[in-house]
């Protein structure tokens, strides 16, 4: 039976190496083989959990930080709001429900959604049926108004490229095929670039590093629009300002594997170099900041000890853990980091330092 390992290897085999990008693509996003074609992800049963599913809190509060932003911003009467990559619609379904609190907010919103698989397209339909949104597989170009954006785990999901250095060239590491399986391979010619330029200086001989080009493409758009129309965007992943060697990791059955054991079965992510997005987007960025710190800035903890007054027995306990999860150093609170681009004349948004 044809899976995609079959047709990646034939491809490769007749047209040659492929780009590590291009891979990750194709074990994502294959339209029949891709894994978040095919699979209902997240939540216990999938191979990952992310912050909205863990708890409401996550998205009110975020959902606080962007309406103080519009009052900040002089409470424009028509924006649009977007999230990229909505996963199973939790994250917007919260943030929604604490907008409702603000009801010129939700008047002004014209609501967008960026997601690639038509699988989740689905399941977010159904858990927000109650508001008209719009969908898009990519970034649309939007209306002439303010923007308000947020993606968590969007970037870590894109394809990005590897580069091995030798002496002062950066290779492009490719997939190749041997003995019928998929391997790492190298391109010949070495690849120049200004973000490449820049790891000159903190690498060395034999150094891999990562490029997120198709992050940093998203972000000059976001960041044009934002500069031009004003708004905020919050990018929150895994990840740091810059990471050093190979950070592509593929999971399944919540294990870690190969990336290349079996294509398709695998969800494939690599840390987020937030420097990338935060430079290219060319408008004002926050300090990058610990999700722990985020969190606790918006007031987690004032949000999880007023939610706890209504709890009691298993309901308390996992709530319990569900703040310390989000929160922790040892858990979530440190690993994951949070950056806001805003309008280069306009206050850093909540939760933020400039
Ligand atoms: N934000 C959600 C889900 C994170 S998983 C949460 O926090 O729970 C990554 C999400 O990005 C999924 O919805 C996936 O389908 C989507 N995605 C991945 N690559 C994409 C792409 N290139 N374009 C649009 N959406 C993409």
């Amino acid at each position: 039976m044809k899976n995609l390992k079959s047709i990646l290897v034939n491809q490769i085999k007749s047209e040659g190496p492929i780009p590590v990008s291009r891979y990750i693509e194709q074990c994502l996003l294959h339209p029949i083989f891709g894994y978040y074609t095919k699979r209902p992800i997240f939540g216990g049963k999938g191979d990952f959990i992310t912050s909205p599913e863990i708890s409401q809190m996550f998205g009110e509060l975020i959902a606080m930080s962007i309406l103080q932003t519009w009052i900040d911003q002089g409470s424009p009467s028509q924006i649009v709001l977007t999230e990229l990559g909505p996963g199973r619609g939790t994250l917007m379904a919260d943030m929604l429900r604490t907008f409702k609190m603000c009801p010129e907010f939700l008047e002004a919103a014209e609501i967008h959604m960026v997601e690639a698989s038509s699988n989740l397209r689905r399941i977010q339909e159904a858990k927000l049926q109650e508001y008209k949104i719009s969908w898009h597989e990519k970034l649309p170009s939007f209306e002439k108004r303010h923007l308000f954006l947020i993606a968590n785990e969007f970037f870590d999901a894109l394809p990005i490229e590897q580069f091995l250095r030798e002496g002062d060239n950066f290779f492009k590491r490719t997939v190749k095929v041997s003995d019928g399986n998929l391997e790492f391979g190298l391109e010949k010619k070495p690849t120049k670039n200004y973000f490449l330029d820049l790891r000159l200086s903190d690498t060395s001989n034999g150094d891999i590093i990562e490029l997120n080009l198709s992050g940093a493409k998203i972000s000059r758009n976001i960041g044009d629009h934002i500069n031009n129309f004003g708004g905020v965007a919050i990018f929150i992943d895994y990840g740091d300002w810059r990471s050093l060697g190979d950070t592509l990791q593929a999971v399944k059955d919540h294990e870690f594997c190969n990336v290349f054991v079996s294509p398709g079965e695998l969800d494939i992510s690599a840390h987020v170099d937030f420097e990338i997005l935060a430079l290219n987007s060319g408008c004002a960025f926050s300090k990058l900041t610990t999700q722990g710190v985020f969190l606790e800035r918006l007031g987690i903890t004032e949000r999880a000890n007023n939610l706890a007054k209504s709890l009691k027995g298993k309901a308390l306990e996992s709530h319990i853990a569900a703040h310390r999860r989000l929160t922790h150093p040892e858990e979530m609170g440190s690993i994951f980091k949070a950056l806001s681009l805003f309008p280069k004349n306009s206050p850093c948004p909540p939760g933020f330092e400039q």
